[in-house]
């Protein structure tokens, strides 16, 4: 899937926007999410585009996997793995999906309680 125009997180992923990067690699992109839920709040995006984590799923699992596997590097890095955090992806109207690029939250640094995000 090639990098949209209209798309936010590939514009991101592009430079065109500024974010907090905190990880990088050849197949994904993490920063800091603009209105934070909780002392850490990352977004994991795959460089290319798809529009959530059931068509990544589907379109490319390896890069699902990197997804996750960049997610625990970022839950290490900021020094919650051993107090534990949420990783969630939402998809869909009813989750409150408001960009359309897979995007994996990790999100912890407190007691986060409940389900939802
Ligand atoms: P969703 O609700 O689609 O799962 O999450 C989208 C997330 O993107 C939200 O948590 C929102 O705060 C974050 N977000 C929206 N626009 C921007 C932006 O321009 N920069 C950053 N870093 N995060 C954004
Ligand atoms: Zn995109």
């Amino acid at each position: 899937m090639s990098a949209r125009a209209d798309c936010l997180f590939c514009r991101i992923v592009a430079g065109e926007i500024p974010a907090t990067i905190v990880h990088s690699n050849d197949v994904t992109v993490a920063f800091r999410d603009i209105n934070p839920q909780a002392p850490t709040h990352v977004l994991v995006v795959p460089r290319e585009h798809h529009a959530n984590a059931a068509a990544l799923a589907e379109e490319s699992p390896e890069l699902l996997v990197e997804v996750m596997r960049a997610g625990a590097a970022v839950a290490e890095r900021e020094g919650i793995a051993d107090s534990g955090y949420r990783l969630l992806f939402n998809t869909g109207p009813d989750a409150g999906q408001t960009v359309f690029h897979a995007h994996l939250h990790v999100i912890g640094g407190e007691p986060l309680g409940g389900m939802a995000q």
